[in-house]
């Protein structure tokens, strides 16, 4: 008889839990709907079951649950099997899967707090006896938790009534509240068409020789337009005209000027090729034709393009065809700024069809997003997200794009899963039997590699859409500039030089500086040498508490020398200078001109990043400065100039892949200049200008700088040759990390020789008081990768019995990034 569940709890369970069930529950229930349980002492949670069955188990008594919340399955089928695999493959918990895979709204906890929704007026006969009891209180209280509506109603009731109300929308369940974002109205005037011709407007201009002030105000629109074609701002006419917005307005009322306002966060992407109708160069469809064909015998092909060189719009013809066939598409993209641009690109061709998911969204937006997509509504076709849109609940998938497929974010560090959207992606198009366009102007090693490896297809596209030339790129040499005197502040001659001409002309200008990691390493202001790890091909980094250079993978140590060990100065220095700095001498040395900032300080909230990009893309900006989110895939149509500060200390970056993201980075941000007719020029600031990466950037040669790498990769035993385990152990008492990682390492290097390295702190070893210590599993390709998982699972369970070590937290990392 069936009358158990096992359900996953929202908690890291090794294992799944039985309760017991009636037989009228037994008829209702299937895997994938919420039920709530009692666990523990006196919890409750919202669980999923997995698997309707006629098995008690054997270590306790099974409970009876509360409450079935749902009437059909909230999650698929297929959504278990990616569940289980994520589970598998990254070694954490169904609970840790579940917990990232559903909003927030969608798992009631004995913690969660309730409060009335006060933007809505309810009618009370529409609430039933419990439901007013519930709404009754939320009057008297602010809010409640869940145990205090257990005590207002009889305790079996409490969740669905909470899910009732919630469905009515009388009630809301806290989370992070997002200020929803107001959309900013901007007034833009125009001359009124009538005046388009020649003749209509001299008279105009005759009739308003009596009229000074309204003749200075049209003569002045003419000159602003001249230079920048866009639609003249209100604020910027009363500005420059010297007038009062009393003139304007009685402009607009004689009808000589007209007025219109455009939201700034919905400014339609103002290009005359956007039409629905969309054709593609030749270059463009043959590379569609070679994918399309590729997919015959490929699940997964690399589309590798130049930057600008049109991949978006091959997507959109993809997409297309699978729209066609009434399948739905999910659009991978790594950052949440680029979803923007992009969401208005695909509007224009697939209309109320796309829909957005990433975590900005506020749980309730998700859950709607969540619902369409499982309902395979007609409103969610097209599916715009970063990572986590990847484990939506799809109805009938057919295909999977991850754009900027090189792109680390895609990697989720914390908290488990900690999962790789990109390789997740190919999992859950494995599982609908479809197929995954990977697509990058600068793939990972591991794409290419698998690509070498006959595992992935391979499509190219070397031109530029429209046959715009790919930047100029030059390197100056800022060691010879400091000898000669020719720096301001972090500014070469050169690039003051380009930026002052750039500017003079109109265009826009994007200077970039990397966000120094969180490693102190030392750096020669000199000749910008910065000390090697004999072992690892990685930079030194600084501790400070021994004054030593230590490497953070093997261990290797030195003391920190006085001077360089390549010219011989003392002129080390450990610190480095930000976007802010760079933003303050741009705007000391072209006080003219209008400058901004793009960081992690500058946007932040849901909206941060659309107003910077919408700002800088309708020119109220001249000089955008920023870190590694302006290299994005973002597309600008005037920027002409691009600077990057110091190449150098992404270089040193004291990490194994620090050169092949150096490369990435580098060609991304040049590929940010000249999208249109103007060719754009690059300046790239450096130290080392004969670093071969660096010559490979400006010669635009993945191909060698793949080789090379791939040789050390090789050399050294890192990915994609060997795969990584990260083994990270925190605890406050740094006594007890030393301890327990010690014993971790030698258990590990019982099973696996020297495939162990460490344990080493990491160069910032202390976070919010706790102490880091890694290790580091290097699994060779001829060796088991579910076996090892296994051997690292078990050392890790006897080291949680150890009473010693029982508080020390223990984070596996697979495919640490
Ligand atoms: P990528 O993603 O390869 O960097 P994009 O897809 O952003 O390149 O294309 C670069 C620019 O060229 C965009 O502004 C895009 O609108 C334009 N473009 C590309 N292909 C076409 C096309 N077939 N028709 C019109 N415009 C195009
Ligand atoms: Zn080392």
């Amino acid at each position: 008889m069936l009358n158990f569940i096992d359900v996953i709890l929202p908690i890291p369970l090794p294992n799944f839990f039985t309760y017991s069930i009636t037989i009228a529950e037994a008829d209702f229930l299937k895997p994938g709907m919420r039920v709530s349980v009692p666990f523990g002492k006196s919890k409750i949670y919202t669980a999923l079951v997995h698997e309707v069955h006629s098995r008690p188990p054997v270590l306790y008594e099974a409970k009876e649950i509360h409450q079935i919340l749902d009437d059909e399955p909230l999650i698929t089928e297929k959504q278990f099997d990616l569940w289980k695999w994520l589970a598998s493959y990254y070694m954490c918990t169904l609970g840790d899967v579940m917990r990232a895979a559903l909003p927030n709204a969608f798992i009631l906890e004995s913690e969660t707090i309730i409060y009335r929704n006060t933007s809505l007026t309810i009618n009370d006969s529409e609430l039933e006896d419990d439901e007013f009891m519930v709404y009754e209180a939320l009057h008297h209280q602010s809010s409640l938790t869940i145990q205090d509506i257990t005590s207002i109603i009889d305790k079996k009731n409490a969740l669905p009534v909470i899910k009732r109300l919630l469905d009515k929308e009388v009630i809301l369940v806290k989370e992070e509240v997002y200020a929803k974002y107001k959309p900013k109205l901007v007034r833009y005037v125009q001359l009124d068409k009538q005046y388009a011709a020649d003749q209509k407007l001299n008279e105009l201009l005759e009739s308003l020789s009596r009229a000074p002030k309204q003749r200075q105000v049209i003569m002045t629109l003419f000159s602003i337009s001249a230079k920048s074609k866009s639609p003249i701002k209100v604020s910027e006419l009363i500005e420059e005209s010297d007038a009062s917005s009393a003139i304007i307005k009685s402009l607009i009322d004689k009808h000589i000027l007209e007025e219109h306002f455009i939201q700034t966060d919905r400014i339609e992407y103002d290009d005359d090729s956007e039409t629905p109708n969309l054709k593609l160069s030749e270059d463009q469809n043959n590379a569609l034709n070679d994918v399309v064909q590729k997919f015959d015998n490929q699940d997964v092909v690399l589309l590798h393009g130049v930057t600008s060189s049109g991949k978006t719009e091959i997507y959109i013809k993809l997409i297309q065809s699978v729209l066609n066939k009434n399948k739905q598409a999910l659009y991978l993209l790594p950052e949440i700024a680029l979803t923007t641009q992009l969401v208005q690109r695909l509007q224009g061709y697939f209309g109320e069809k796309v829909a957005v998911y990433h975590s900005k969204y506020s749980s309730n937006e998700r859950v709607e997003v969540w619902k369409q997509v499982l309902q395979n509504s007609t409103k969610a076709q097209v599916i715009i997200g970063a990572r986590s849109a990847v484990l939506l609940p799809f109805q009938d998938l057919g295909l999977v794009i991850v754009d900027e497929e090189h792109e680390q974010s895609y990697k989720q560090f914390d908290p488990a899963p900690r999962y790789h959207a990109r390789d997740t992606a190919i999992v859950l198009a494995n599982i609908f039997k479809i197929k995954t366009l990977l697509g990058s102007a600068t793939p990972n090693l591991e794409s290419y590699y698998n690509v070498q490896q006959g595992k992935y297809g391979m499509v190219e596209l070397n031109t530029r859409y429209n046959d715009v030339l790919m930047p100029d790129i030059e390197l100056v040499d800022l060691k010879d500039k400091h000898k000669r005197k020719r720096m301001k502040g972090h500014f070469s001659d050169r690039l003051i030089a380009e930026m002052t001409d750039t500017l003079k002309n109109g265009f826009q200008i994007i200077l970039f500086q990397n966000r120094r990691g969180f490693s102190p390493i030392v750096e020669c202001q000199t000749c910008g040498h910065s000390p090697q790890c004999p072992n690892c091909d990685v930079s030194l980094t600084y501790h400070q508490y021994r004054d030593q250079l230590r490497c953070h993978y093997c261990g290797f140590n030195t003391i920190m020398m006085k001077s360089c060990e390549a010219c011989g100065t003392s002129n080390l220095d450990t610190k480095g200078f930000g976007t802010q700095q760079v933003e303050k001498e741009v705007s000391d040395l072209f006080p003219d001109y209008k400058v901004a900032r793009m960081d992690l300080d500058t946007t932040r909230g849901k909206y941060g990043y659309e107003k910077i990009i919408d700002a800088f893309q309708h020119g109220e900006v001249d000089v955008l400065v920023g870190t590694q989110m302006l290299t994005k895939g973002l597309d600008f149509r005037n920027v002409k100039l691009v600077g990057v500060m110091n190449a150098d200390n992404m270089l040193n970056f004291p990490d194994f892949r620090a050169h092949e993201r150096s490369f990435q980075l580098l060609l991304q941000v040049s590929g940010r200049a000249g999208r249109t007719k103007e060719r754009g020029k690059v300046l790239i600031q450096t130290y080392n200008p004969f670093h071969k990466i660096l010559q490979q950037v400006s010669n635009n040669n993945y191909l060698e700088m793949y080789h090379e790498q791939m040789d050390d990769r090789h050399n050294f035993k890192y990915p994609p040759i060997y795969r990584l385990i990260k083994i990270t152990l925190k605890h406050r008492d740094y006594n007890k990390v030393n301890t327990g990682a010690d014993w971790f390492a030698k258990s590990l290097r019982n099973v696996f020789k020297q495939g162990v390295l460490g344990p080493e702190f990491p160069p910032v070893s202390r976070i919010r008081n706790q102490y880091h210590k890694n290790i580091l599993v290097k699994i060779p390709k001829t060796q088991s990768l579910p076996k090892t998982k296994e051997a690292i699972i078990k050392i890790n369970n006897s080291f949680s019995s150890v009473k010693d070590f029982r508080a020390i937290r223990v984070v596996l990392n697979v495919d640490n990034y």
